[in-house]
C-alpha cells in the first residue's frame, strides 16, 4: 500500500528569509511497516481466494446424487411422485425431498419463482447434497417462432437477458427498447481467483449428450438444443420476444435457469436447463399447466440416461 503525499510548503515566514515561494511537491512514503502490512494482506487475499476454491470444489461429489429442480409443484410434484425412498426437507424456506429413482440418488427442488430463488435454492442444495449434477426445468415462453407448446429447448446456453445496459438518450426523446447491449453477469472464475463477467452459460456437454440420447422417448412436441433466456418479466409483447431471439438467440423465456447456471459455474458443478414450452404468445398460445407434467417425465429419462453414464 502506498501513501501519496502532496505537501504544500510555504516558505517566507520560516527561518530562511527568502521571498515566499509555495510549490507542490508529490512524495511516495512507504515505511517498513507498510510494506509490512501489504506483504500480510496479499497473503491472506491469496490464502482466501485458495480457500475459497478448494472449499467450492468440495461441494461437488461426482458420487453424489443428480439435483432435478423445478420452480412451482406442476414442475416438481410428478419428479417426486417418481422417487422411491422418498424423505421430505427443506434447505432454508425450499421445499426438497431426497431418494432414489431407478437405483440413482435423486434430490427434487422446489426452487420457487424467479430468479434470487433459484439462485439461493440452487447454492443452499449444492451445500447441504453435494450434487454430481443439476438439471433446472419447468414451463416457458417462446421466443423462437419455430417452436410451439409442449416444444423441449435443451439449453445449450443460457443468458440473464435482463442484464443489458442501455445507449443514453436525452429527456423527452421516448425509450428505444432495441437501444441495449447485453452485459453479463458475475460468477467465480477459480482459474483467475475472482468473480468474472460472462454473458453465456454453457451448459454441460455430457449432460446435453444424456439429453439427446431420450429424445426418442418424448412424443408431445420436438426437441432442440437452444438458448434459455432468464429474467423476472414475462413479455407478452410479440416483437419484444423476437427482438430478444434476435439479440441473443433465445429460443424461450422463463425466470430461473441462468441464476442456477451462474451457482453451478461458482461451484464447478455439472449443469443444464431443459425447458418446455408452456405458451407462446408468437402464436397466441396461453400457459398450459399441463406441460410440467411432460417435461418432468422427460428429465426423469434424461436424469437416470446421465447417470446410468456415469456409472459405466
Ligand atoms: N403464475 C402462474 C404462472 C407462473 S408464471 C401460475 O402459477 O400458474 C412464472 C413462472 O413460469 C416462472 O417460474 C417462469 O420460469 C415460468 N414461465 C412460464 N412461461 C413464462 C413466460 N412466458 N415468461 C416468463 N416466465 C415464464
Amino acid at each position: 500500500m502506498k501513501k501519496t503525499v502532496l505537501a504544500f510548503l510555504l516558505a517566507g515566514s520560516m527561518t530562511l528569509s527568502m521571498t515566499a515561494i509555495s510549490f507542490a511537491e508529490e512524495t511516495e512514503v512507504s515505511t517498513e511497516a507498510e510494506t509490512a502490512a501489504d506483504t500480510a494482506m496479499e497473503e491472506m487475499t491469496e490464502a482466501v481466494t485458495e480457500a475459497a476454491g478448494s472449499y467450492l470444489t468440495d461441494c461437488y461429489d461426482p458420487n453424489g446424487p443428480i439435483l432435478l429442480e423445478g420452480a412451482m409443484s406442476l414442475e416438481t410434484s410428478e419428479m417426486i411422485a417418481a422417487l422411491e425412498n422418498a424423505e421430505e426437507m427443506y434447505v432454508g424456506p425450499y421445499y426438497c425431498v431426497s431418494g432414489t429413482y431407478k437405483g440413482y440418488p435423486v434430490v427434487v427442488l422446489r426452487t420457487e419463482q424467479e430468479s434470487a430463488n433459484a439462485g439461493a435454492s440452487t447454492a443452499l442444495a449444492i451445500e447441504k447434497f453435494h450434487p454430481c449434477a443439476v438439471i433446472n426445468q419447468g414451463t416457458s415462453g417462446g421466443h423462437d417462432p419455430e417452436l410451439h407448446t409442449f416444444d423441449i429447448v435443451l439449453g445449450k446456453n443460457s443468458v440473464a437477458s435482463s442484464a443489458w445496459k442501455s445507449t443514453p438518450s436525452a429527456e423527452g426523446e421516448g425509450v428505444d427498447y432495441k437501444a441495449i447491449e447485453m452485459q453479463g453477469v458475475y460468477s467465480y472464475d477459480p482459474e483467475a481467483g475472482e468473480f468474472t463477467e460472462k454473458v453465456d452459460y454453457p451448459c454441460d456437454e455430457e449432460l446435453l449428450a444424456a439429453a439427446e440420447s431420450v429424445t426418442d422417448t418424448y412424443t408431445e412436441g420436438t426437441i432442440i438444443e437452444g438458448v434459455i433466456s432468464t429474467s423476472n418479466e414475462w413479455n407478452n409483447q410479440i416483437d419484444r420476444m423476437l427482438y430478444l431471439h434476435e439479440l441473443t438467440g433465445s429460443s424461450c423465456e422463463e425466470m430461473e435457469t441462468n441464476a442456477a447456471a451462474q451457482m453451478c459455474a461458482n461451484y464447478g458443478i455439472p449443469f443444464i436447463g431443459i425447458r418446455i414450452l408452456s405458451n407462446t404468445g408468437i402464436y397466441g398460445e396461453d400457459f398450459n399447466p399441463e406441460t410440467g407434467a411432460a417435461c418432468q417425465g422427460y428429465v426423469l429419462n434424461v436424469a437416470e440416461a446421465y447417470m446410468a453414464a456415469k456409472a459405466e
